[in-house]
């Protein structure tokens, strides 16, 4: 069980195309009247469309936005907005746009709209970065997180195409770095890895045409699952990395993490072996570092620091600063490692991943095979198979199973099939442990709320059980408490059915069937009866007891290897068929006996465990018993075809 602590940081989101339009209601919705809006040139034309929209709701605009948030900058734009008396904030434009925004906000406590139109994400993140004498700070506080974001499709067409790569590889890296944060949790996770998915068929199709709408949604929608996981869980060396590159060497923002982020996930990836197994499979890719420069060189981004324009003199200090201070990532942060892995960006190496060789794609000949299905005559058959080799190829692949692996669960499923016979079924028992057989159960017979649960055959059942007439002794005098069984077979209304045919069969006082007894002479604690008109049937036993299954063969190795026990909780089974009704195959667990919360076979259900009660003295029918003696009562309710 995973335990974790999810922060979410709400915000209103309005996502579509055209959304800009619904800008003058948002602001008033905040209850402000003089809106500020922050852009740069070359987002003139949408926000002179912004200001037209708001009319006498706009205040005043600056365009003066500049990246990583000079402070001198937002000196300047505090100064224009005290003149212009604001009382709101609206940044259109990219994550500078957005950076002046939270600025602005940290200072005056003015809400703030986002209209983000690039990847960056900052938009639904906590978090402002400053630069202020060539340093870059970062501080994190809730109330900076903007109170509404309008995502407009349609402002992110204009987006130039290698921005709009740099950018989707920007939003990437928050979605790689938070699927290995210490506080990494499975909403992130998710939100993670359909980020990458997104962004991965994106990026390519919005490369082959700008203009295409439904793949600017998908990357739009990406960047701000991207964003919210930046925002609540911690990042790591990529991060760090290209905060110094870009804080200290003035490197631009996105371009720096679309070079950086392979060769970082690359440093990473044997520390964080799960994580790259799962973006691998999110980018479609065999191995996540490559499949992510193998990306981003087939979008034409830029691959190296060199042409970033870093200096390769600057290096060893740029791996001094993002080593000066500790913080968590999946392997420990050294200089040398660090300066190894800017030295491979700087060049624009292909990466290689610093653990065993990336694994093979199977997917291809995954799909040969279920594809060898697809002309089964039963279309159930074609996709039963294909299915099952779907996960079979996937569990080989997940778990990167050896030959010597393999042959051991061939020869484990050879040795059970041996031990099979007419006495001995150790394939429903391998199915019964590992709970195959119970979900089978479940899923077929257990769906009608008012009748009664099914539960496993077990592998103790034989075909045409000697008839015997109610108030029989099924046990035949064998040792153990006597147990009057009380039962009645009723519709779902409680209407009697009368002539059901209904199997019992149980265990000896030792925790052995008949069938496990060769000795015996014939069938014992196992009979047919038949209901009359009340659907009633009553019968002598003895009180079943708890009992190990069979562990002598490949089912007890594969208990012993996993440290459980063999017990079944003690139980009566029962089959009952009826004309008009469907077949019920179940148990009757004793209330308070052994292992009712780990019976060995997943078997237990609450409304099959009922109480055996102890008593003494005169028995129902006048049996003459020495001691103590048992009772059940139980209406089983059959559902109809
Ligand atoms: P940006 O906002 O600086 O924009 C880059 C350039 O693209 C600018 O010239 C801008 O005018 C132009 N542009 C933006 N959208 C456009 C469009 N639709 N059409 C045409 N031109 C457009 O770049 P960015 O990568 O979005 O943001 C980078 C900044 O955001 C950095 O300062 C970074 O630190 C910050 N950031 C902060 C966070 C956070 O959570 N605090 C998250 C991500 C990024």
């Amino acid at each position: 069980m995973r335990s974790f602590v999810y922060t979410a940081h709400p915000a209103r989101v309005l996502f579509g195309a055209g959304t800009l339009a619904e800008l003058p209601a948002e602001v008033n919705r905040l209850g402000r009247t003089r809106a500020f809006v922050l852009t740069t040139p070359e987002l003139a034309e949408p926000a002179a469309r912004a200001t037209s929209l708001l009319g006498p709701l706009a205040a005043g605009v600056f365009d003066g936005v500049a990246m990583h948030t000079p402070v001198e900058v937002t000196e300047s734009a505090l100064g224009s907005l005290r003149e212009l008396d604001a009382d709101c904030l609206v940044s259109i434009g990219g994550g500078s746009a957005t950076g002046l925004g939270k600025a602005l906000a940290a200072r005056t406590g003015l809400p703030q709209i986002a209209v983000p139109t690039t990847y960056a994400g900052s938009e639904v993140t906590p978090v402002l970065g400053e630069t202020a004498a060539g340093a870059k700070t970062t501080r994190s506080s809730p109330d900076l997180v903007p109170r509404t974001v309008v995502y407009d499709v349609e402002l992110t067409v204009g987006l130039p195409v290698a921005l709009s790569v740099t950018s989707g590889i920007n939003a990437m890296a928050h979605a790689v770095e938070a699927l290995y944060a210490p506080q990494a949790n499975p909403i992130i996770d998710g939100y993670a890895l359909q980020s990458i998915r997104w962004l991965a068929a994106a990026l390519p199709r919005i490369v082959a045409r700008s203009d295409d709408l439904d793949a600017r949604a998908d990357a739009l929608a990406g960047a701000w699952l991207a964003g919210t996981c930046l925002g609540s869980v911690g990042m790591g060396l990529h991060h760090k990395l290209c905060h110094v590159l870009g804080g200290s060497f003035d490197l631009p923002h996105a371009e720096t993490h679309t070079v950086v982020l392979p060769h970082a996930m690359a440093f990473n990836a044997t520390a964080a072996r799960d994580a790259m197994h799962r973006i691998a499979d999110a980018l479609g890719t065999p191995d996540a570092p490559t499949g992510m420069y193998d990306l981003i060189a087939q979008l034409g981004g830029p691959t190296s620091l060199a042409e970033l324009g870093l200096a390769e003199a600057e290096l060893g200090r740029a791996a001094e600063l993002a080593t000066a201070t500790p913080y968590p990532n999946p392997r420990p942060v050294t200089a040398d490692g660090v300066l190894a892995l800017l030295a491979d960006a700087w060049q624009g190496n292909r990466p290689t991943p610093c653990g065993p060789q990336p694994r093979p794609d199977i997917r291809p000949l995954t799909d040969q095979v279920v594809a060898s299905f697809a002309k089964a005559p039963d279309p159930r058959v074609g996709r039963l198979l294909g299915d099952l080799v779907r996960h079979l190829h996937e569990f080989v692949a997940d778990n990167d199973v050896t030959e010597a692996e393999w042959l051991f669960a061939i020869d484990f499923l050879t040795r059970t099939g041996q031990l099979c016979g007419p006495s001995r079924q150790e394939f429903i028992l391998l199915s019964d442990t590992l709970g195959v057989s119970s979900v089978v159960d479940v899923l077929t017979n257990s769906r009608s709320p008012d009748t009664t649960p099914s539960a496993v055959l077990g592998p103790f059942y034989v075909d045409g059980p000697p008839v015997v007439p109610h108030g029989s002794d099924i046990a035949r005098g064998l040792p153990g408490t006597p147990l009057w069984a009380d039962i009645r077979v009723t519709d779902p209304d409680w209407r009697p059915v009368d002539g059901a045919v209904v199997d019992v069969w149980q265990s000896n006082d030792d925790g052995f069937y008949d069938v496990q007894l060769p000795d015996l002479d014939g069938p014992v604690l196992r009979a047919r009866l038949h209901t009359d008109a009340d659907g009633a049937l009553r019968f002598w036993s003895i009180l079943p007891s708890e009992y190990p299954i069979p562990s002598d063969g490949p089912v007890g190795q594969m208990l012993r290897a996993t440290g459980r026990h063999p017990y079944r909780a003690p139980h009566l089974h029962f089959m009952i068929m009826a004309t008009g009704y469907r077949r019920l195959v179940t148990q009757l667990f004793v209330a308070g006996g052994a292992y009712l919360d780990s019976d060995a076979v997943f078997g237990v259900k609450d409304d099959l465990i009922v109480p055996f009660e102890r008593a003494t003295g005169p028995t129902p029918d006048g049996r003459e018993i020495d001691g103590d003696w048992c009772r059940v009562e139980f209406t089983f309710h059959i559902a109809p075809e």
